[in-house]
């Protein structure tokens, strides 16, 4: 039954530690899953910075593939060869970003963009491409300021559909609703701030290369793109937060400034100067487009920046997420290996312990009274019944000890001190400081008693012995140690006392014992009966003061018996 009580103690406390378990896991759940969701929108996030990278760059290359176009177009017949490769090189490096952009994109859930790349953005490349090509087919006398300003007008097409593949990214981008957002308009306005800036010359790269006069629509776009280029820097800086504006970033927008919009736009406008006063152009296209492109760079150094920043934040928010995931992942395992290492310290140390010695308990409480037993299991027996039991019989041990111990100190014919008793008491007090310079014993020996027992036999004579004994008891005070030396003979072992008192004593138990009727039970003849006593006080040791009052009892005797003697 006890086995059962104990599996069941133990099944309760397992059942006790699955609760808390579950409850600590109830609780990390929520932090762990929140992480988790953070983890992942990080990891989006970073993924669709990186998509939008790529796509920003490309519409960067398209954008400055103008330059070589421009070149080739623009080229002197000497330096044709060596501008139509260059074109051709960087046509391929464009082909070749477009193709990892398609594959980035469809990596990343971005198949619209990447179709609207195939389907949109390449046949219009093509068909700028085209217009180039034509254009540079025809023999240098036959070409026309139009044809060129058509082909530049096709390349700005091509810029325009990627362009919108980039807006339409960002449109789609989950990381726009997240602290990113700016990053994301950033790259956007910069894209554009890129084109804006290469689109200010080649407005009016076919006139400089013609040396004709600016057609007035030409002229009209060529200041609306100034304009848009400064409203875009200024842009940039607005939207741009403030703690994101590092030095590095500080250093680039102003070097646009100074190297774009204060240095190229001037020389535009010069060029515009000189075409409305119907001077010649003080420079050659190919040499407007080299002196553009160094200006550009400016802006290409900004976007880049801001791209690399962007990613790397997001590496610096997606490693964070990490972190927070691992670190509630951890307290949750530490807090279970916690609560596990307690259970089963607990266990070991504390439950079995208690099932233990309650079953000890159960075990010791078995002996009881079989009636109260049968009562107890009925009504449910617990612990509190069991320790209940076991105290009473704690109590009933003490008692029975206690019972035990008297006997042991007592003498059995008279019920004083015995000599275990005396031996006990001599211990104490020589354990004592004072030891027995203050004790007083007093020797107590019945007279003639040998003759007692001759004329009426011992059974009279242990009535004797027990009749002086209840005499010397009622002499004695219970303080003092009333002990049977043996046979015929009492001690009396008395604290603190003066000799003159301790005679007094002495004198008093003479008396009482000399009035004491003692019959002899057969004819009820009255049995005289008197004690002597040797009293002393103070020895050096229990033997000292022993053999002094010994040798006064010897005086006693001598003097007569039936007397006190010191
Ligand atoms: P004195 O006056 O000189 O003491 O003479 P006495 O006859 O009393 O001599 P003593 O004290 O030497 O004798 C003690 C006797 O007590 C000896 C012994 O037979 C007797 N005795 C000892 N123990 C018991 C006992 O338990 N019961 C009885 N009835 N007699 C005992
Ligand atoms: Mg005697």
């Amino acid at each position: 039954m006890s086995a059962l009580r104990s599996e069941h103690i133990s099944h309760r406390l397992w059942l006790a530690m699955l609760i808390i378990v579950f409850s600590v896991v109830l609780m990390s759940l929520p932090l762990i899953l929140n992480n988790y969701r953070d983890y992942q929108k990080s990891s989006e996030v970073l993924l669709e910075i990186q998509s939008l990278k790529m796509v920003a760059e490309l519409v960067n290359k398209v954008s400055r593939e103008r330059a070589p176009a421009n070149n080739v177009m623009s080229s002197v017949w000497n330096e044709h060869f060596k501008s139509q490769e260059a074109l051709e090189k960087y046509r391929k490096d464009v082909d070749i970003h477009i193709q990892q952009t398609i594959d980035v994109l469809n990596e990343t859930g971005f198949e619209l963009a990447a179709q609207e790349l195939q389907q949109q953005f390449i046949p219009t490349l093509i068909l700028g491409r085209q217009a180039v090509d034509d254009y540079v087919a025809v023999p240098s006398k036959h070409r026309k300021m139009q044809q060129l300003d058509g082909a530049i007008s096709a390349m700005f097409k091509a810029w325009d559909k990627s362009h919108d593949v980039l807006q339409h990214v960002i449109e789609q981008s989950k990381g726009k609703n997240s602290i990113f957002s700016s990053n994301y308009t950033l790259i956007f306005l910069l894209a554009d701030l890129r084109d804006q800036a290469g689109r200010a010359a080649s407005n009016i790269m076919a006139a400089v290369t013609f040396n004709e006069t600016v057609p007035n629509e030409n002229l009209a776009r060529s200041l609306q793109t100034q304009r848009q280029a400064q409203y875009l820097w200024e842009l940039v800086h607005i939207v741009q937060p403030e703690q994101d504006k590092t030095p590095e970033f500080q250093v680039l927008h102003q070097r646009v400034k100074t190297e774009f919009l204060d240095q190229a736009l001037p020389l535009i406008n010069e060029l515009i100067n000189e075409s409305l006063k119907g001077q010649s152009y003080r420079m050659i296209g190919p040499q407007l487009t080299e002196a553009m492109l160094n200006k550009f760079t400016s802006v290409i150094d900004l976007q880049n920046y801001i791209l690399e920043y962007s990613v790397h934040s997001a590496q610096i928010e997606q490693e964070y997420a990490r972190k927070e995931l691992i670190y509630a992942i951890l307290i949750l395992l530490v807090s279970l290996f916690t609560i596990l290492l307690t259970m089963i310290y607990a266990k070991k140390w504390v439950f079995e312990p208690l099932i233990l010695a309650r079953e000890q308990l159960f075990a010791l409480a078995q002996f009881e009274d079989r009636s109260v037993q049968v009562n107890k299991r009925k009504q449910g027996a617990n612990i509190f019944d069991a320790i209940g039991r076991v105290q009473k019989k704690l109590q009933q041990r003490e008692a029975l000890e206690f019972q035990l111990k008297h006997v042991a100190h007592s003498d059995s014919l008279t019920g004083v001190a015995n000599r275990f008793a005396l031996d006990e008491y001599i211990k104490m007090l020589e354990n004592q400081s004072a030891q027995f310079q203050q004790s007083c014993l007093i020797i107590i020996d019945i007279d003639n008693f040998k003759q007692v027992n001759d004329s009426y036999g011992h059974i009279t004579g242990d009535l004797v012995i027990q009749a002086v004994a209840e005499s010397l008891k009622e002499s004695v005070k219970t303080s003092d140690l009333l002990v049977r030396y043996g046979g015929d003979e009492f001690l009396v072992l008395i604290e603190n006392i003066s000799i003159a008192t301790a005679l007094k004593i002495a004198e008093k138990i003479r008396k009482s014992v000399a009035k004491s009727d003692v019959f002899q039970p057969e004819n009820f003849e009255r049995i005289q009966v008197s004690i002597s006593a040797g009293v002393a006080v103070g020895a050096g040791s229990w033997m000292g003061l022993l053999a002094k009052a010994d040798e006064a009892l010897f005086r006693a005797k001598a003097k007569g018996k039936n007397t006190v003697s010191s």
